[in-house]
C-alpha cells in the first residue's frame, strides 16, 4: 500500500486566471488572491528546484541547492514573508477554492518552519541528504531530448561534491538506523548514475568535447557520494554501535508531526485510541464470520478454541483461490470495467474519465515496492495517461510468485482494485484534476488521498459489491485490519517504545500477516514517523464527516452528492474540507 502518488497528483485542467488586465482596485478578492498564489508558486519553485523538477516543472533543472545554514535561513525567510502576505487576505471574502488554497499554503509554511526549528531532521537523519531525486527527475524524464537533459544535468552534477561536503557538517547526532539507511540509499544513488549513464553519454549525439565535460562532472559527483558513504561508514557507524540517539521521536514530537502532516480532525492520541477500538471491533466481526463459514470451507476439521487461530486458518484456506502468474495482469484488467459499471449502476459517483486507465506491467526501474500502484501524471505533464502498474509475476521464482498470489488472492485483488483504481485513487485523481488550482496538487494531503482510497473499500462493500459475500467481507476485514494496525504500530513504536517482538505479535498473530511483511513493516515504522497513520486517519475522518453530513441533511442525504462535493476540493486535508462543508450546512438548521 505504499504509493508513489502523494506528490505526483495530477492537475490536468490548470487554468491561471489572468488578473494583470484591469487595475488592482477593480479586482475582486478572489482575483487578487489568484494573482498572489501564482507568484507564490513561482517563488516556491525558485526556492525548491528539486521539488519543481519532480512535479514536472523544469525551469530550474540545472540548479541543486547546497544544504547549510544559509539555505535554512532562506527557507525561513520565504515562509515568514509569505505568512505575512497570506495574512492580508480575509478568508470570508474568498471563494471556496481560494479559501482552501489559503489554508493549505498557510499549513505548508507553518509545517516547514516547525521542521526547521523544532523537528530538525537534518541533525539526526543522514538519509535526508541524497541527490537521487534531483538527478532522477532530469535523467529519467521525457520532457526534453536526451542531449538537452544531459547538458542541463551538468549544473546539478557540478554541485554534488559541495552538496555532500556541506551535508557532512550538518550531521550532528545521527541514529544508527538512519545512518545505515543513508548508506544503503546512497549506494542506490551511485547505481542511478552508474555505468549505464557513462554508456548513455558515450553513445548520445553531443560533441566529444561536451561529452568529456559531462563525464568529468559525473566522476566528480560519484566521488562526492562515495565520500559521503565512507564518512558515514568510518566516522559514524563504529561509534553508533555502542551509543546512539533513538530513532523513536517520543510523544510530544509525534503529536506535533501528526498534526502538521496528517492535518486530521483528531489528535494523535485520539486516533490511536480509535485504532485500538477498531481492532477489537474487526476481531469480533471476523470471529462471527469465521464461525459462520467454518463448516463450508473447513469441513469436519475441529475449530480451534483460540479465535485468532481459527480466523487465520480460514483465511489461509480462502487465500488459495487466486489467479495464476500469467493471468494476474488480465485478472486486474478485467475487473476495471466491472467496477466502473457497479459504481454507475449504484449511483455512487459520476465517472467520466478524460483518459482511460492503462493497466501495464511495472517498468523495471520502479523496483517492486508493492504489487500494484497508480502512477499519475504530475501537475505539469497533464497530457500523460494514468498507469496502473502491476508487478510482473511471470519469471518470478515459483514459490515467491505463489506467496504473492496468495496474498493478492481473488478476494483481496478486488479490494486492491477498488483502492487503486475505481472508485479509489484513479477516480479521485480525475476529480482532483478538475480542481481549479494547482495548489491542491502540489500541496496535496496524503491522508486525504489514502483515506479516500481506504474509505471506498468499505463504501463499495456496504453498497453490495460482491453480493455481500461473507468470504469477501472476511478478507476485506483482514485488509482493513492492516490499515488499523499500521496506525497502532506507528504510534506504539514512537510513543510507547514498542520493540520488534511486540510488533511481530501485533502484525502476525493479531493481524494475520506473514513474517516477511511484518518485519518489513516494523523497519518502516522505525525509520518513518506518522506516514503509516495516514491511511486509517483519513478513512476515519471521512467516515465521521459522512455521518455528520447525513445527520444534517436527513432524508435529503445522497451518497453520490456527498462524494462529489467531498472530491471537488481536490486533495485537500479532510479537516479543512469538513469545516467548509459543515459550516455551509449548520447555517441552514
Ligand atoms: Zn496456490
Ligand atoms: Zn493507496
Amino acid at each position: 500500500m505504499k504509493h508513489r502518488i502523494i506528490l505526483a497528483i495530477a492537475m490536468m485542467a490548470m487554468v491561471f486566471v489572468a488578473c494583470e488586465n484591469g487595475k488592482k482596485g477593480d479586482m475582486t478578492p478572489d482575483q487578487r488572491f489568484d494573482g498572489y498564489r501564482d507568484r507564490f508558486i513561482e517563488d516556491l519553485w525558485r526556492l525548491e528546484p528539486v521539488w519543481a523538477s519532480m512535479v514536472g516543472y523544469h525551469a530550474y533543472d540545472s540548479v541543486l541547492p547546497v544544504p547549510g545554514p544559509e539555505r535554512t535561513d532562506e527557507q525561513l525567510r520565504f515562509c515568514l514573508s509569505h505568512l505575512d502576505s497570506l495574512a492580508t487576505f480575509k478568508e470570508e471574502e474568498l471563494g471556496r477554492s481560494q479559501q482552501m488554497d489559503l489554508r493549505m499554503m498557510r499549513d505548508h509554511l507553518k509545517a516547514t518552519i516547525w521542521g526547521i526549528q523544532t523537528f530538525k531532521e537534518h541533525d539526526w537523519n543522514p538519509s535526508v541528504f541524497n541527490v537521487a531525486n534531483a538527478l532522477d527527475a532530469v535523467i529519467n524524464s521525457t520532457h526534453a531530448p536526451l542531449e538537452e537533459r544531459l547538458t542541463t544535468l551538468r549544473g546539478r552534477l557540478r554541485s554534488v561534491k559541495q552538496f555532500y561536503a556541506s551535508a557532512r557538517t550538518m550531521v550532528k547526532d545521527p541514529t544508527r538506523e538512519h545512518t545505515e539507511l543513508a548508506i544503503q540509499q546512497s549506494r542506490g544513488t551511485l547505481d542511478l548514475i552508474g555505468p549505464w549513464l557513462t554508456d548513455t553519454i558515450v553513445s548520445c549525439a553531443l560533441t566529444d568535447s561536451v561529452k568529456k565535460l559531462i563525464s568529468t562532472d559525473l566522476d566528480s559527483a560519484r566521488k562526492g557520494i562515495e565520500g559521503y558513504i565512507s564518512f558515514l561508514e568510518n566516522d559514524w557507524l563504529p561509534k553508533l554501535q555502542t551509543k546512539a540517539r533513538s530513532p523513536r521521536i517520543g510523544k510530544a514530537l509525534f503529536a506535533e508531526k501528526f498534526s502538521h502532516d496528517i492535518n486530521s480532525v483528531h489528535h494523535a492520541q485520539e486516533v490511536f485510541e480509535m485504532a485500538i477500538a477498531a481492532k477489537t471491533d474487526l476481531h469480533q466481526r471476523m470471529d462471527s464470520l469465521t464461525r459462520q463459514l467454518w463448516p463450508k470451507h473447513m469441513g469436519k476439521m475441529a475449530m480451534p478454541a483460540d479465535s485468532l487461530k481459527a480466523i487465520r486458518m480460514l483465511i489461509d484456506t480462502l487465500s488459495h483461490v487466486h489467479a495464476q502468474p500469467d493471468s494476474f495482469l488480465q485478472a486486474i484488467e478485467r475487473q476495471i470495467p466491472e467496477l466502473n459499471r457497479f459504481v454507475t449502476e449504484k449511483d455512487l459517483l459520476t465517472l467520466d474519465p478524460d483518459k482511460p486507465l492503462v493497466v501495464r506491467e511495472e517498468p523495471a526501474f520502479m523496483s517492486g515496492v508493492s504489487v500494484a500502484s497508480i502512477s499519475a501524471p504530475g501537475p505539469y505533464d497533464k497530457d500523460r495517461e494514468t498507469w496502473y502498474n502491476v508487478h510482473p509475476l511471470t519469471g518470478m521464482e515459483p514459490a515467491r510468485a505463489e506467496s504473492y498470489l496468495r496474498e493478492y488472492n481473488s478476494y483481496i485483488l478486488q479490494i486492491l482494485n477498488i483502492h487503486e483504481a475505481i472508485p479509489g485513487h484513479y477516480a479521485q485523481l480525475i476529480y482532483n484534476n478538475r480542481a481549479p488550482s494547482i495548489i491542491k496538487a502540489i500541496l496535496g494531503n496524503g491522508a486525504m488521498v489514502e483515506g479516500w482510497a481506504v474509505y471506498t473499500e468499505r463504501m463499495m462493500l456496504e453498497a453490495g459489491y460482491g453480493n455481500n459475500s461473507p468470504e469477501l467481507w472476511l478478507m476485506y476485514y483482514k485488509w482493513n485490519l492492516r490499515t488499523v494496525c499500521n496506525t497502532i504500530l506507528d504510534h506504539s513504536v514512537h510513543v510507547l517504545n514498542m520493540n520488534e517482538e511486540q510488533a511481530l505479535d501485533l502484525l502476525m498473530r493479531q493481524a494475520f500477516q506473514q513474517e516477511a511483511e511484518a518485519r518489513g513493516k516494523y523497519r518502516r515504522a522505525v525509520l518513518t514517523q506518522v506516514q503509516l497513520s495516514s491511511y486509517f486517519t483519513g478513512f476515519a475522518d471521512i467516515m465521521q464527516l459522512r455521518d455528520e453530513v447525513r445527520k444534517a441533511e436527513g432524508n435529503a442525504f445522497s451518497l453520490k452528492r456527498f462524494h462529489e462535493e467531498f472530491l471537488s476540493f481536490g486533495s485537500a486535508p479532510v479537516r479543512h474540507v469538513s469545516e467548509i462543508m459543515l459550516s455551509g450546512r449548520s447555517k441552514k438548521d
